[in-house]
């Protein structure tokens, strides 16, 4: 059993309409709606390096079957020395991304002075992990309104990442899809980047009725790894994937961020179909079971259905 924490806005105690195990309370953006019946893939490049460079990358996820555009043009770097992003002039490249492919923008904000100005482009406000105990710059999305990509924090808790929500929540904004990223444990680079945690995946969609979404990128660090970290995220019935893709046939090494971790299209557009079949699979046999049902009845159900197959 999860510990049962007091009741807050963002858990399910709050929510009586989604008392049932797993069901979400979906978030449109854009259009698009996330916690619906089908897992969104949100793609795109780790950083809006040029307007030819995003608007090609763009037009592949579009055609691979991605729901939504991601790009960084305020990036987080370790070093104060590396690359910082576009600002301003890379999101008017989103936009114009946004406008020939009809797909949503989802892009980081750094900065509690600049929820305003990333707010007036982006259809969804990530809030990266380095941030998500940044309280001011919580409050102020959460006071803007749009809905929010709430990242959990590198070293954060289950509950930490909870209270986070809170701040957004707080503010009367509920428009809240948290995304796990892979936490700091023995991972150093050489197979992964962080651990994905699936676990507290799991626990977290038990504990809160808001989309959980999962960026295997990240956590994966390596190109390879990360069409199977996807693959194992799906099977857990997320609600969507963020995943950084680079142009066919680019030198990784002349990317500006995270060059190492994008897949090609080809990959992205393999994943988009694996996660059609997994919500193809839970409308089918496998749905989900109705709210007085136990979880325990419900995942095996699922198991003597899968056995069935
Ligand atoms: C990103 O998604 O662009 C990013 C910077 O990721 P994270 O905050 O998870 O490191
Ligand atoms: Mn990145």
């Amino acid at each position: 059993m999860i510990p049962a924490l007091p009741p807050l806005r963002v858990t399910r105690s709050s929510h009586p309409e989604y008392a049932a195990p797993f069901s979400t309370r979906p978030v449109m953006a854009g259009g698009v709606t996330v916690g619906g019946e089908r897992p969104v893939v949100i793609a795109g490049p780790c950083t809006v390096e040029s307007r030819e460079q995003t608007l090609s990358i763009a037009r592949a996820c579009k055609k691979a079957g991605a729901r939504m555009l991601r790009g960084g043009t305020f990036k987080p770097r370790t070093s104060p020395y590396s690359f910082q992003g576009m600002g301003k002039e890379g999101l008017e490249i989103l936009a114009e991304a946004r406008a020939e492919t009809g797909l949503p923008i989802v892009t980081e904000v750094l900065d509690p002075r600049l929820v305003e100005l990333v707010g007036s482009y982006a259809d969804v406000i990530q809030v990266g992990s380095r941030s998500m105990q940044n309280f001011p710059l919580l409050t102020e999305v959460g006071r803007y309104g749009k809905p929010v990509l709430l990242k959990r924090g590198f070293g954060a808790t289950l509950e930490e990442w909870l209270y986070a929500a809170e701040y957004v929540a707080l503010g009367g904004n509920m428009e809240i899809i948290f995304c796990e990223r892979g936490i700091r444990t023995f991972a150093n680079g050489a197979y992964d980047r962080a651990t994905l945690d699936l676990a507290a995946v799991h626990a977290l969609r038990r504990l809160t009725p808001f989309p959980v979404i999962v960026d295997p990128s990240h956590a994966a660090g390596h190109a390879d790894l990360v069409p199977d970290l996807a693959a194992a995220a799906l099977s857990l019935g997320v609600d969507g994937l963020l995943i950084e893709v680079v142009q066919p046939g680019a030198d990784r090494t002349k990317v500006k961020c995270d060059g190492e971790q994008g897949i090609v299209p080809d990959e992205l557009a393999s994943i988009v179909a694996r996660a059609e079949s997994e919500a193809a699979l839970r409308r089918g046999p496998l749905a989900p079971v109705a709210s007085n049902d136990s979880d325990d009845g419900r995942a095996k159900n699922r198991r003597v259905e899968l056995v069935k197959q």
